[in-house]
């Protein structure tokens, strides 16, 4: 089974697609800034990561660059309200898959996952 893991300070937001997704049959876990989710990491890998980028404590970019460091594998897919030029050249640069910008297509993430997933 695919593990999913979402990095999303917004509750709402992380379990309204942590609800989609795991409807989809993804295992989903939700980790509230990018220092929380490196603890989740310690325990466990995932097979996708999904991403906000204005966070509390570590934020999306902070996040994805410590990734890098030890990680080139794992896909990462960042979700934003802030898709600006800027912050989708670095995040590309960084080696997310993709950026979709909030309020994103439902369709278009779960299809996304499962292509990932394959
Ligand atoms: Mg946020």
């Amino acid at each position: 089974m695919p593990y999913i893991l979402i990095i999303e300070d917004d509750k709402i937001t992380a379990e309204g697609i942590s609800s989609i997704l795991g409807n989809e049959g993804h295992e989903v876990d939700i980790a509230q800034n990018g220092k929380i989710a490196f603890d989740r990491l310690k325990n466990k890998s995932y097979n996708i990561i999904i991403t906000d980028l204005m966070m509390p404590e570590m934020d999306g970019m902070q996040f994805i660059n410590r990734l890098r460091m030890t990680d080139n594998e794992t896909p990462v897919i960042v979700v934003t309200a802030y898709g600006n030029i800027e912050n989708m050249l670095a995040a590309f640069e960084l080696g997310a898959v993709e950026i979709m910008e909030k309020p994103f297509d439902i369709e278009e993430l779960i299809h996304l996952v499962n292509e990932l997933t394959k």
